[in-house]
């Protein structure tokens, strides 16, 4: 020990004082696992500068007398033996282990302290640990434990980093992995050969984790110094772990591509910065995030309850100009959504996901407002993505049924057509209707498949049952806006018909009147293409929604499908009674078929006949049913 080389240790001593200065300079990282680090730090600090104290006092020892060394050095092997502790629990914390939930591994944590303290204690003055005697040292039983309790550290952060690695923070394992064996190694080498390398791999370990899971460098984003969003779902995650309460405001700036447009980019970067540092500054946020392009998320802790007035001063602000470089006034609105958690959203996918529907929302009808998450119908959102998912796994998995409704004609008394209705039946959810799921399949544009399935389906049935050797004479294919706006549709139409040999008078298709029909040129240019090609086209759901004559005027339809609700209306309500009558023989007089749907009684059915509806359609017939029961039902009524 009097010979020992210092210069590692001064050289630790100097790289750990380096890193403390990185580390105080910037911005603090708000999570337990940042202050773990520092103690780490400061183990190691102090147990070089214990060490490097602990060889001046042995190499004066007949001056400074040995109690003096025995204190020095009883101190470092405390602050020594603490190191892996401390580094377990580190570790275990950026793994996302709940310490403090797992009591075994809590207590044994108390313990192995406790053990370290009290060893170095009884040492001061019975020298279990360690003594030094005639200028070497020489470690006695007592020491022995400290190092199986080391040893046992060791493992616990290897096995740690080997089992979470998914959990780290950065995913940087092979230099932290790296450095913590050549420590190992060098704890060895130092053991058995008096090899000074230990305390120096202690700085180079602690060098280590810091650039890659401290730095916060990689957690700030460069324009706004605000926190980034990577960092952010490590935040919000360790939040929900801990299970604590907190408020969060999300600030989306309304319009900003405009603003960049507007003013330029710089320009925009330096206003993003400016609302990222006036959030900062307000006295309720804890901490400020900038999530993607335009958003800010402010989280509230403490002041979970002033959340609403955060959220109004904010808004205030939002009134005034902001400011750019060349100090031209720009204004700009925001809109700013509340969220109570775990209250309004209980996991963290859970929030993105109410945050991206509640901005969405925001955007479209509360621009520049602030709006509340718990108004929000959590359920409503948690059903879509249920039923989105089960429409991916039938579209993937072929489950999809098409059944066919009898479609009755009143002048030659037989089933002349059919329409097809697609079916899907959900493990978990049961049977969803089409009411429930088309519009979500409308929205993400899984329509598009499911629609060309279906019609795939529609054909092979025609095919396989040599449907054209019954009265049945068409079958009807609801097709979706959104397939229309698709510019190679009726291409991919008639190339499903010729795959199954279905001539296009085989299929009729319907199509609901939508605003969007008639600005987009590719849904006439698909319908024309479709009809020139020999498939007729009815217009369905009429007399709902806003019917324009000027629709059927211009729009080649051979059938009318009057809507269900407007035929019961009917037979409630004198006047419906009479506007559908006249409705009736205008279609008439227009040369087009008439269907009614909805025809529930043999009353409604006499009354449609007579008012000049050709074809009737209802559970007064049949309701949808699968292929082989609807030849069935053919062959019944044949
Ligand atoms: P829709 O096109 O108006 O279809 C008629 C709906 O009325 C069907 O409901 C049918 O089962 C129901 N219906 C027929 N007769 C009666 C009756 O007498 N009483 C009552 N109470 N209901 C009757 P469904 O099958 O639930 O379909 C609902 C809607 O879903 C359809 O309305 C259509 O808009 C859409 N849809 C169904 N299948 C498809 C499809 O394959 N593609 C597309 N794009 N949409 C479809
Ligand atoms: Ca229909
Ligand atoms: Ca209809």
């Amino acid at each position: 020990m009097i010979d020992w080389n210092l210069s590692f240790d001064i050289a630790a001593l100097f790289i750990m004082v380096l890193v403390f200065i990185w580390y105080y300079n910037e911005k603090r990282i708000p999570l337990i696992s940042h202050r773990a680090f520092l103690v780490f730090m400061g183990t190691c600090f102090a147990a070089t500068g214990l060490e490097v104290l602990a060889v001046q006092l042995a190499q004066n020892i007949e001056e400074m007398g040995y109690d003096s060394f025995y204190t020095v050095f009883t101190m470092q092997t405390l602050a020594f033996n603490l190191v892996p502790v401390t580094l377990a629990y580190y570790m275990l914390l950026l793994a996302h282990v709940d310490i403090n939930r797992h009591k075994l591994l809590h207590n044994f944590f108390r313990f192995c302290i406790a053990v370290n303290v009290v060893v170095a204690l009884v040492n001061l003055k019975l020298q279990w640990a360690f003594t030094f005697e005639n200028g070497t040292y020489k470690v006695n039983y007592a020491g022995m434990v400290l190092y199986v309790i080391d040893g046992i550290m060791v493992c616990i952060c290897i096995i740690t980093m080997i089992l979470a690695k998914q959990n780290f923070m950065f995913l940087r394992m092979i230099p932290i992995a790296f450095t913590l064996i050549c420590a190992i190694v060098f704890c060895i080498a130092e053991i058995f050969y008096g090899y000074p390398m230990v305390n120096f791999m202690l700085a180079a370990i602690s060098l280590t984790l810091y650039y890659y899971q401290q730095n916060s460098g990689k957690v700030i984003d460069a324009v706004t110094g605000q926190y980034n969003r990577r960092f952010m779902g490590e935040y919000l995650q360790n939040k929900y772990i801990d299970q604590t309460e907190f408020g969060l405001l999300v600030i989306a700036m309304d319009d900003f591509k405009f603003v960049n447009k507007m003013y330029g980019v710089e320009n925009g970067d330096h206003l993003l910065y400016q609302i990222g540092h006036f959030l900062e500054k307000m006295k309720t946020a804890d901490i400020v995030f900038r999530f993607g392009s335009d958003q800010f998320w402010v989280i509230l802790d403490k002041n979970i309850d002033a959340m609403t007035e955060t959220a109004e001063s904010i808004q205030e602000r939002f009134r005034h100009p902001w400011y750019s470089e060349d100090q031209s006034a720009i204004m700009m609105s925001a809109s700013i959504c509340c969220v109570e958690c775990p209250k309004d959203a209980e996991s963290y996918g859970e929030l993105i996901e109410v945050i991206d529907y509640s901005m969405s929302m925001a955007k479209k009808t509360h621009k520049g407002l602030i709006t509340y998450t718990n108004e929000i119908d959590l359920d409503k959102i948690k059903l879509e993505k249920a039923i989105e998912k089960a429409i991916k796994l039938a579209i993937d998995r072929d489950e999809l049924l098409v059944y066919y409704q009898p479609i009755f004609s009143v002048k030659d008394g037989v089933y002349n057509s059919a329409e097809a209705l697609v079916r899907l039946h959900d493990e978990e959810l049961g049977w969803i209707s089409p009411e429930d799921f088309i519009p979500i399949a409308e929205k993400n544009g899984l329509i598009v498949e499911m629609g060309e399935m279906i019609l795939e389906k529609v054909c092979k049935f025609i095919h396989d049952f040599k449907i054209s050797e019954t009265t049945v004479e068409y079958i009807e294919v609801n097709i979706s806006p959104v397939q229309l706006v698709q510019r190679d549709f009726a291409d991919r139409v008639k190339k499903i018909l010729e795959k199954y040999e279905v001539k296009p008078d085989q299929i009729n298709i319907e199509i609901t009147e939508t605003a969007t029909m008639n600005v987009v040129s590719t849904v006439s240019e698909n319908i024309n293409s479709l009809v020139n090609y020999g498939i007729t086209l009815s217009l369905d759901d009429y007399g709902s929604g806003n019917a324009n004559i000027d629709y059927i005027n211009h729009m080649p339809f051979k059938i009318i499908k009057i809507d269900k609700y407007i035929i019961w209306d009917s037979f409630k309500n004198s006047k419906a009674g009479i506007t559908l009558e006249y409705t009736i023989g205008m279609l008439n007089a227009l040369e087009l078929f008439i269907v009614a749907e909805g025809v529930e009684t043999e009353e409604m059915k006499t009354q449609l006949a007579e008012f000049g509806c050709h074809f009737m359609q209802g559970w007064l017939y049949s309701k949808a049913v699968p292929d082989t029961e609807f030849v069935e039902l053919l062959q019944a009524k044949a």
